[in-house]
């Protein structure tokens, strides 16, 4: 690293300990604050704690942008959810930065029929590896760039996230969602890991040579077609072996109880919601909720508004009411300790109240009017990913 780049992550470190939470509010910068998950916790203000979460797609934002320009924008301001100002403003401690390979034709026109009453949209063709591990190292090498500008830093630890907060760096997971980039003698997964993945969702809404994801129905369950592959079982075992930690939010039921059945770690869905209040296939169902349970695993709610809302529709004016409804739930049937927030910034629409980083102040009083005290404040933000990812990864 070169004493141009040292000088600009010790800038923009420097910029993280000295800037104020708060977004809405004429309350002057705070000299010499620093994110910590332990101290500086001051009831009903709308400060802390930092919201750590389980899935955003600004990586896919940023390769679409264009790599050099783009790791520039995220350290000053760029056109989407999530950079380094409105995590300052927001109070956003970091999350898992999703690796995505796109599906050809492109996903936008085809979320369009998301607006209707009900949909069943048709299941993208499989992307092959040789495209895709290109494009899962463009996306790779992006992060690994915002960690070299000192942006962020790529966290294998609980502890080292932890310690990010303390430090006031943003903390990421290098993540897979989608396992086309891996081959199916998992040479690419060994490379990935060994540059800081510590986190695999075996398919996106498509299917590959590791098994089936769940299509995008509503209102349906998740009961749609075969689960993993022989290969996704060996892929679920090699995880293990590598404290990889395997991502259940696309599967399918069937894909879900395989990996249920056949994985040795706490069962996670990153970025998934309730299905008895919202009936899209991308929820999960109360015997899912109960599986996790059982696992000591995790769910993270996802803020996407389809996932959110009983019809189903992709309109931001939802209220923030919804999350809690379904925070709620999952508290009742999965416990305090195991349930957090998957944002999906940067990769669905979400509602408006908080529809970037730097309007989390939002969600947290509203969850402090719904009357969550300040130690289920803390797991639902972020202590209780710090827990799984623990009992995952290892201390
Ligand atoms: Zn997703």
């Amino acid at each position: 690293m070169d004493a141009q780049l040292l000088s600009e992550r010790s800038e923009i470190r420097l910029s993280l300990y000295n800037t104020s939470l708060v977004s809405h509010s004429s309350a002057s910068p705070e000299p010499g604050f620093r994110f910590n998950i332990t101290r500086n916790v001051t009831p009903m203000n709308d400060k802390l704690p930092l919201i750590f979460d389980g899935h955003n797609d600004v990586l896919l934002r940023m390769s679409r942008a264009g790599e050099a320009g783009s790791v520039e924008a995220f350290t000053k301001g760029r056109n989407g959810a999530i950079d380094l100002p409105k995590s300052q403003a927001g109070g956003f401690g970091g999350g898992f930065f999703a690796i995505y390979i796109p599906s050809v034709p492109g996903d936008i026109d085809r979320f369009d029929a998301m607006n209707e009453a009900s949909y069943d949209l048709p299941l993208p063709d499989p992307v092959e590896f040789p495209q895709a591990t290109k494009i899962a190292q463009i996306q790779a090498s992006i992060l690994i760039r915002l960690q070299e500008i000192g942006a962020l830093e790529i966290c294998t630890s609980s502890r080292q996230i932890a310690d990010c907060f303390e430090r006031g760096v943003l903390a990421a997971i290098m993540h897979i969602e989608g396992a086309e980039a891996i081959d199916e003698d998992f040479h690419a997964l060994d490379l990935f890991h060994s540059a800081g993945l510590r986190s695999v969702g075996p398919v996106w809404s498509r299917p590959n040579c590791f098994g089936h994801g769940v299509p995008f129905r509503f209102p349906s369950d998740g009961d749609i077609g075969p689960g993993l592959t022989g290969k996704g079982i060996e892929l679920v075992r090699r995880c293990n072996e590598l404290k990889i930690l395997l991502d259940l939010s696309h599967l399918n039921e069937a894909g879900f109880w395989d990996v249920a059945k056949h994985s040795t770690a706490p069962l996670v869905a990153t970025h998934s919601n309730v299905h008895k209040l919202c009936a899209s296939s991308r929820n999960l169902t109360d015997n899912q909720l109960s599986a996790i349970a059982e696992s000591d695993g995790m769910v993270g709610v996802n803020f996407a508004v389809a996932f959110l809302r009983s019809d189903g529709q992709k309109n931001v004016k939802t209220s923030l009411d919804l999350v809690l409804k379904h925070l709620d739930h999952l508290i009742d049937l999965v416990g305090e300790d195991r349930v957090g927030f998957g944002s999906d910034y940067d990769g669905a629409d979400v509602p408006v109240d908080i529809s970037t980083a730097a309007e989390l102040p939002n969600l947290r009083t509203a969850m402090r009017s719904h009357g969550y005290d300040e130690a289920l404040m803390d797991k639902l933000c972020h202590k209780n990913w710090l827990r799984v990812l623990e009992k995952t990864w290892g201390a």
